[in-house]
């Protein structure tokens, strides 16, 4: 059986230039880099190049990324370490943000005492930037605002420049957790004036266990895993050289590549939605993941009929696919961002399917996923016949 991949949100296959490069690095690196002898400094070096490489990206210094085991590390240092060591006081969100910003910010106010104020979207999944301002206006704790760029499941993207703006004009420190957008889209951290962002390179053909955090200077953001004097004292522990390097590699074909990426995997999406939308009667598309400023490689749809058993279905298909995030997916309940975008009705009676596409997916997927659904809906119709008849 042929598989289909379209669940590029969760993670995407490494590139084989990826590969190569990290095996390289393996064998030929393997010095700890804090050796000051020579096989140390040349993995060193290697980290240092890519950092640069991390900073000419985002327009800032080198000295403002911090290589992490991942987007999750990056988000809880971020949080946790503006509370603790920046004074933050009060954190304003979404319920829309990813768990490892949302349970982070919930440990903050659980341990720590922290205020939480939440701006709830609207049903198309819009954060009201007016609500925004007014939250800032309330109060003169020491305010932290966490609001994620690109939304991981309905694909949803904030004006985090404008945000920015509005957190400076108030004293607030700003976290934008970028992970679905890093190496995706062009981002000027010279001009868009973020305090904190959270990449993680396995969303961009990159490995898995290697991310980083931007931090800006100015901030004095200050590190929570103790040890070393590693990533400037703010991340201690042994470099993962071989997976940074794979970053710096990924990045380098997603930047070489980006223009060429973005156009085919939108024609992708918009033939997903043009395929879906003829045949599929009633499918819907969730936020403003069918609208061209959405972020391109996720389609966020709503099955006209309710089928939790759907992802294992497709899957025995082999369609990879799935209904939320990927780390919800195994819940029972349902994910808080569908929560927050479909009414009580289509929750109790649609089924969300999230479609994530990368440069890899080609139109014969989406053609075997539109398939596929026929199939398993009728299947449903079939069975919901028997009961009816039962
Ligand atoms: N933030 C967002 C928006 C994500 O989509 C993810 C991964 O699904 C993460 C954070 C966590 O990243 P990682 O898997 O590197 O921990």
């Amino acid at each position: 059986m042929d598989k289909v991949y379209l669940d590029n949100a969760a993670t995407t296959p490494l590139s084989e230039e990826v590969i190569d490069a990290m095996v390289g690095t393996m064998k030929m690196n393997f010095g700890n880099p804090s050796s000051t002898h020579s096989f140390g400094q040349e993995a060193k070096i290697l980290i240092e190049n890519v950092r640069r490489q991390v900073a000419d990206y985002l327009h800032v210094t080198p000295a403002e990324i911090i290589f992490t085991s991942c987007g999750t590390e990056s988000n809880n240092m971020i949080i946790k370490s503006s509370v603790e060591h920046l004074g933050v006081e009060r954190i304003i969100s979404s319920p829309l943000e990813h768990k490892c910003v949302s349970e982070s910010i919930l440990d903050m106010k659980a341990r720590k005492g922290v205020e939480v104020v939440y701006i709830r979207p609207n049903e198309k999944g819009d954060i009201d930037l007016n609500k925004l301002e007014e939250l800032l206006k309330a109060s003169d704790k020491k305010t932290l605002v966490s609001l994620m760029h690109a939304n991981n499941e309905i694909g949803n993207i904030v004006d985090i420049k404008k945000i920015a703006e509005l957190c400076k004009a108030h004293n607030a420190l700003f976290h934008s957790d970028t992970v679905q957008t890093m190496a995706h889209m062009n981002l000027d951290f010279s001009d868009i004036r973020v305090d904190f962002a959270s990449c993680s390179a396995h969303k961009f053909h990159g490995p898995k266990g290697v991310g980083f955090a931007f931090i800006r200077k100015s901030t004095g953001l200050k590190g929570i895993i103790t040890g070393g004097p590693q990533e400037r004292s703010l991340r201690a522990g042994t470099e993962n050289v071989a997976g940074i390097v794979g970053l710096g590699k990924a990045l380098e074909l997603s930047l070489d590549h980006m223009a060429d990426y973005a156009r085919h995997i939108q024609e992708i999406k918009d033939y997903a939605i043009e395929r879906l939308s003829a045949e599929i009667s009633g499918i819907k598309f969730n936020g403003r993941s069918a609208e061209k400023e959405s972020l391109y490689t996720v389609l966020s749809a709503l099955l006209p009929y309710k089928n939790p058993l759907i992802g294992l279905q497709l899957d025995m298909k082999g369609i990879a696919i799935s209904q939320g995030s990927a780390c919800s997916s195994g819940a029972s309940k349902p994910s808080m961002v569908m929560m927050m975008v479909l009414s009580e009705d289509e929750m109790d009676h649609c089924t969300p399917l999230r479609i994530s596409f990368s440069h890899m997916t080609a139109k014969a997927d989406i053609d075997a996923l539109v398939n596929a659904l026929k199939e398993i809906s009728a299947d449903f119709v079939i069975e919901k016949t028997n009961v009816e008849h039962r």
